[in-house]
């Protein structure tokens, strides 16, 4: 994980933008996780909007930022409760959000989870194995793309994970070795 957000963060990773359709990569994420979340007696949902406008991608990249979402929803919720995958579009960007009814995250601490190996409760987290590197990935390769991230919980009800994606301008689609 460290050594792809060196990867991610220097220029050695050329990246390959193609047309994505993200629906796909979200119900392929989901698929791999069905077995995981019903393990962890977690209800898993996938809601995909009818107009999704054409973006432009990284699909190895994007499928990262799912993964590590949908990885943190399942891992963060107790048993009975439920994760959503939402994909919806306007004439702008499409808006990809990940939310579950999970442990949910402090609000002192919810400008801090993105910065590389931040974890909210080591003590409470440290069963689940992780490094703390998910978000800080998650962040570069959406900041890559020109998009966004948001992030809104409550402690102890959920937390819902939004990604904002336009399409790259063609001006901007030069390889991240090229550009910097
Ligand atoms: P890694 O992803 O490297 O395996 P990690 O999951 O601990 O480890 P991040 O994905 O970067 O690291 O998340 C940082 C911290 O933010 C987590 O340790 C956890 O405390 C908190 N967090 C992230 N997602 C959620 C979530 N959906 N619900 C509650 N807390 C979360
Ligand atoms: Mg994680």
């Amino acid at each position: 994980d460290l050594l792809e957000l060196s990867r991610l963060e220097g220029t050695d990773r050329a990246w390959h933008l193609v047309p994505l359709d993200l629906a796909d990569l979200v119900e392929e994420t989901a698929n791999t996780y069905r077995e995981i979340a019903q393990e962890a007696d977690l209800l898993l949902y996938v809601e995909i909007g009818d107009y999704l406008p054409p973006i432009q991608g990284d699909a190895t990249l994007l499928r990262q930022v799912i993964t590590n979402l949908l990885d943190n929803a399942i891992k963060y919720t107790e048993p009975g409760g439920h994760v959503w995958m939402t994909l919806s579009g306007d004439d702008e960007a499409v808006h990809l959000s990940v939310r579950d009814t999970g442990v949910g995250i402090p609000p002192t601490h919810l400008d801090r989870i993105f910065e590389r190996f931040y974890r909210v409760d080591k003590g409470r987290c440290r069963k689940m194995g992780g490094t703390g590197l998910g978000l800080a990935i998650v962040k570069h390769i959406v900041e890559k793309h020109h998009g966004k991230i948001a992030v809104e919980s409550e402690y102890g009800e959920g937390t819902c994970f939004t990604v904002t994606l336009h399409d790259i301008p063609e001006e901007q689609m030069v390889p991240a070795a090229a550009s910097s």
